[in-house]
């Protein structure tokens, strides 16, 4: 079972500082498609896919990376990727620490089960950007009780499901057939029908992202 955040440290006050600069140089930046803006990721339009190369930099003239520079850049793929500003990445960390198991795995299972991600998992939703919004806005009830924290921390037995008053709103037209096409984790439970899910299990290693290398965040804060 994973660590509950220090209180205070899922704070959302950090969206104050939220990185507004367009998002695609996010991911030339990462060197890998970080997929925040949703369904035009996975078209032709996606940026990454037109021009990989990190922005501002020639290609001709790129330095040899350090030990610490590719920690750095792992850290930061994997905190864009979860779009958590730095503070609070830092307080996951620190949780990921005090729990028991490997802690770069405690940290990928910490932020895959924030309530915004799980939204996004659940097919509700087709970025984590979009996910944090339906949140945000107050569409979303965790059990029975509307929540509109975006890093609400989820634990198995719970069930995630967009309000019955907001159900009708326009933005959830045809939400039921997009989770039933959506790539839904095995350790979420979907009701299409109700746009709810629960989460039945914590996410194994092999079920979360396995693009990222976890441990270079945990050299990173090791060091
Ligand atoms: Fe990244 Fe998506 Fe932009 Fe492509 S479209 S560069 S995956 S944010």
């Amino acid at each position: 079972m994973v660590a509950a955040l220090p209180s205070g440290a899922g704070s959302e006050s950090a969206l104050m500082a939220r990185y507004t600069d367009p998002v695609c140089r996010l991911c030339r930046r990462e060197g890998m498609k970080l997929f925040l803006k949703g369904s035009r990721c996975y078209t032709k339009k996606c940026a990454f896919e037109r021009r990989s190369t990190p922005p501002g930099m020639n290609t001709m003239r790129r330095r040899k990376v350090s030990e610490f520079g590719i920690q750095l850049r792992e850290k930061q793929r994997v905190r864009r990727s979860y779009s958590v500003m730095e503070r609070q990445f830092r307080n996951y960390f620190r949780a990921a620490e005090q729990t028991k198991g490997m802690t770069g795995e405690n940290l990928l299972r910490l932020l895959e089960m924030r309530l915004d991600s799980v939204v996004y998992r659940m097919g509700l939703a087709s970025s984590r950007a979009q996910a944090r919004q339906l949140v945000g806005h107050g569409h979303i009830a965790v059990n029975g009780r509307a929540t509109d924290i975006p890093s609400f921390g989820t634990k198995i037995g719970d069930r995630i499901e967009v309000r019955e008053s907001r159900r009708g709103r326009e933005i959830f037209a045809g939400a039921a057939e997009r989770m039933r096409t959506a790539q839904v984790p095995e350790w979420i439970s979907i009701e299409p029908v109700r746009l709810a899910a629960s989460v039945i299990a914590e996410p194994s290693r092999q079920q979360m992202p396995l693009e990222f290398n976890e441990q270079l965040v945990v050299e990173y804060y090791s060091r």
